[in-house]
């Protein structure tokens, strides 16, 4: 075999360099793929067979014990005694299933007790990682993670979320139900009345003569008498009705699961409740009202009919409740 030149030799030295490298750099992709699933706690090893879990300091760290002040064999029940009352159930059954291997992974979030009394969010994921022949799980390793942070802000969200929808759905001025929140609730009310073939009242009620009352009083006294009017008739209402502040000084009010004499006596109850105006004691504050029964057609429909009446009302003399 002939000898290699000095030109040959460096030519496979570089080829084997070359070779190194590619290795080396497939070796850190392998690591940083791997860094984001070690989690911040780090794995867990249950040997189901003798109950030893074997798991990273840290997971106990992160709840407040230093590792010298535990027995050397941590008992499994050491954190499930520490589950959050509400959450033990659901670990417990998911664990469950995928021992019997109805699911592909054990997968919870759960709150733990730390040592202080507060509590911490983990996110655990596992699964069984070796079976015997008849299927009976042998071992289980998995990953676990403190998701206290993610689960702080998701909840500082869900807060900020549910205000802005009461915000979204509530009148600036009264409090109550605005335009937007008052029909979607007919429009529910109409589907659950239609379903359950229970009668549905739904009436439009406006405030007499309140220009005149503005005229006369000043509007900011006039926006005090709404907000007194909306009170009185949530009031009036109960559990058994829902208004909102249809605009200006009309109020449109639900009534489910009613009759025609039933919804009549309720709307007339709420009239004279605001003529007796106990908490103004003006001389006359009155207001009138159309309704109808829902029976059928969209919620335009239904307004509609419910406007007329009131039309009714106003036209023979207002102060009454027209159906
Ligand atoms: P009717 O008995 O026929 O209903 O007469 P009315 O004067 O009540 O009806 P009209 O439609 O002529 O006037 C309604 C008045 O309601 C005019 C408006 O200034 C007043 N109004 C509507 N919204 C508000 C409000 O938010 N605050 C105050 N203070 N007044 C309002
Ligand atoms: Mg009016
Ligand atoms: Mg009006």
């Amino acid at each position: 075999m002939r000898e290699k030149t000095k030109e040959e030799l460096l030519l496979k030295i570089n080829a084997q360099k070359m070779l190194i490298d590619e290795l080396l750099a497939e070796k850190e992709a392998e690591v940083k793929l791997d860094y984001p699933w070690k989690g911040n706690l780090g794995h867990w090893y249950w040997n189901i067979q003798t109950n030893d879990v074997v798991f990273n300091p840290l997971k106990v760290e992160a709840i407040g014990y230093s590792i010298d002040e535990l027995p050397e064999k941590i008992p499994y029940d050491f954190f499930t005694n520490k589950l959050h009352p509400e959450d033990y159930e659901s670990v417990m059954e998911n664990m469950r299933r995928h021992l019997e291997g109805l699911t592909p992974v054990y997968e919870v979030e759960y709150r733990i007790k730390a040592k202080d009394g507060s509590w911490k969010w983990y996110y655990d994921r596992g699964k069984v990682t070796k079976r015997a022949k008849d299927g009976a799980p042998l071992f289980a390793a998995g990953i676990v993670f403190d998701v206290s942070k993610q689960k702080s802000k998701v909840e500082n969200l869900e807060d900020l979320t549910s205000s802005l929808i009461e915000l979204v759905d509530k009148d600036e001025l009264t409090e109550i139900r605005n335009r937007r929140a008052v029909i979607r609730e007919l429009k529910t009310h109409m589907i659950d009345s239609a379903v359950k073939g229970k009668k549905l009242a739904v009436s439009m009620v406006d405030i007499d003569d309140f220009k005149q009352l503005n005229d006369t009083k000043g509007h900011v006294f006039g926006d005090y008498v709404l907000k007194e009017i909306a009170k009185t008739l949530e009031r009036k209402l109960d559990k058994k009705g829902i208004v909102g502040r249809y605009g200006g000084e009309e109020f449109l009010i639900l009534l489910p699961d009613t009759t025609k004499e039933a919804a009549e006596q309720h709307l007339n109850d709420c009239r004279m409740a605001i003529e007796t105006n106990e908490f103004l004691k003006l001389e006359s504050l009155t207001i009138s009202g159309g309704f109808t029964l829902y029976d059928q057609g969209d919620h335009e429909d239904v307004l509609k009919e419910a406007d007329k009446n009131l039309y009714k009302a106003k036209a023979s003399g207002k102060n009454r409740i027209i159906g």
